[in-house]
């Protein structure tokens, strides 16, 4: 087992509450963990976004940070840190991944066109329409089989992408955009031969290609550790290829920038370039900072180097694959195999006795919190399924999963075994998790601020 390359200077206490006071503080947050408040979670996997811990290294680059409003030092140091990363001549900073997104779509995409990924991440999918264009999901056939070891499940269909782009509706696609690794789809990762193909086929359409490279570090890990002729390159070269082959890339810098904060822009266009940085200014802040501080631009230029170092990455992927391997011999299935942000347990498999209709992947969540603490996302039919006006389920979701969201280095094994002990011990009475039906919900972004209430309580 890899030992993480670093060990802890500054601690933050957890609370352990009882489970009398967790069960008051679920029912008081409407049985929703997006209502529970942080204090109350002993393990959060709730997400890996923004929640990861940073360096001594980072800390003191932010004690320099330049405040200026305009051409600061720190803005520089980031540029030339991205700029060696990305190889992009134009580069924007933004608050985070979402903003990109809104500012990007906004100037390359034109109302009733089409954006095509390997699948859209959530926010990736309403900026998207918020451009009046349709975002279309194309994921590689073996995506849907959660058994399939396939090494690469977050690939593009490149087939269908051929049959769309040189189809009838093929003058309508104004973006093609590969998500790496596929964080909307069990945390997959995508090949360079993907990419590739992927690339090629844009060209010949000419079809812009960009990345949505949250995760370009453990994409580049997973390329490393399953795709043959890439083992002897380093992670920064692979993520480096990935991003030449691209026209440009939007990256929320909340995941493997390392940082609490943060979000780039990387185009090759000059006139797209032009545009995106006026709705900027406009928007978000001076081009120099982009909604940052100088202190998170400092954190992020540090943060950036560190991500890819080898002995980092490769901790970080035996950590996950051994929770997936506690938990897989706990009789709990996860989505196979394993990739590195991310767990999705497969709730539907594990309680046959709840329809989705019970909201099986939301039940196990609530049940991880009452008996250990511990804060995770479901993926299921209360996300992703469709509802009639009463609340009730009309279209379930294909799957009914919970996400384990991995903060980066914050949690050691004990933490990732407690969870997998918690979950063993759901796993020998499946029966006693109980479904949820809703109360209310809001009129969009229902998971977020849905109430519940137990259906046997
Ligand atoms: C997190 C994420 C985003 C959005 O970024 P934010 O920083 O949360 O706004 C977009 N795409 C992917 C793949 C992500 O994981």
């Amino acid at each position: 087992m890899p030992l993480p390359p670093y060990r802890i200077k500054v601690v933050e206490p957890i609370p352990f509450l009882g489970p009398e006071e967790r069960a008051a503080a679920l029912h008081a947050a409407g049985y929703n963990p997006f209502n529970l408040r942080a204090d109350q979670i002993t393990v959060d996997l709730l997400s890996d976004s923004g929640t990861g811990a940073t360096s001594a290294a980072q800390e003191a680059a932010a004690a320099l940070g330049d405040e200026s409003y305009a051409g600061a030092r720190s803005w520089f140091r980031f540029r030339d840190e991205l700029a060696e990363l990305t190889g992009y001549p134009h580069l924007l900073p933004v608050h985070q991944g979402r903003a990109g997104e809104r500012i990007l779509f906004g100037a390359l995409l034109r109302p009733g066109q089409i954006c095509v990924s390997n699948t859209h991440f959530d926010t990736t999918h309403a900026n998207v329409e918020l451009a009046g264009a349709e975002p279309r999901d194309l994921p590689c056939p073996e995506a849907l089989d959660l058994d399939s070891p396939d090494p690469f499940k977050g690939n593009i269909d490149l087939t269908a992408l051929a049959e769309l782009l040189s189809g009838p509706e093929g003058g309508r696609v104004g973006l093609v955009l590969m998500t790496i690794t596929n964080n909307g789809l069990g945390a997959q990762p995508v090949s360079m031969a993907n990419l590739e193909a992927a690339h090629a086929l844009c060209r010949e359409h000419g079809v812009p290609f960009f990345l949505d490279a949250a995760r370009f570090a453990e994409n580049a890990w997973l390329v490393r550790e399953r795709e043959p002729g890439y083992h002897d390159w380093t992670p920064r070269a692979i993520a480096r290829q990935a991003f030449d082959l691209a026209d440009g890339c939007v990256i929320s810098l909340k995941k493997d920038g390392l940082s609490n904060i943060g979000g780039c822009l990387g185009l090759r266009d000059d006139d797209l370039y032009a545009r995106c940085e006026a709705n900027l200014i406009a928007t978000e802040g001076f081009s120099t900072y982009g909604g940052l501080s100088g202190r998170d631009l400092e954190r992020l230029a540090v943060g950036l180097r560190e991500v890819v170092e080898p002995a980092y990455l490769a901790a970080r992927a035996a950590a996950t694959a051994r929770l997936a391997q506690l938990i897989n011999d706990a009789g709990v299935d996860t989505v196979q195999p394993a990739g590195i942000h991310a767990l999705y347990l497969n709730a539907g498999r594990l309680l046959p006795h709840l329809t989705p209709a019970e909201f099986p992947g939301h039940s196990l969540g609530c049940r991880l919190f009452l008996d250990g603490g511990i804060r995770c996302a479901e993926l299921g039919s209360l996300y992703l399924g469709t509802m009639d006006e009463r609340h009730r389920l009309v279209t379930p979701a294909p799957f009914e999963l919970v996400r384990l969201a991995i903060p980066r280095r914050v949690y050691g094994q004990e933490h990732l075994d407690h969870v997998a002990e918690t979950l063993a011990a759901i796993a020998k009475d499946p029966e006693r998790v109980s479904g949820y039906r809703i109360v209310s919900t809001p009129p969009m972004l229902r998971h977020f601020k849905v109430r519940l209430e137990p259906i046997r309580p």
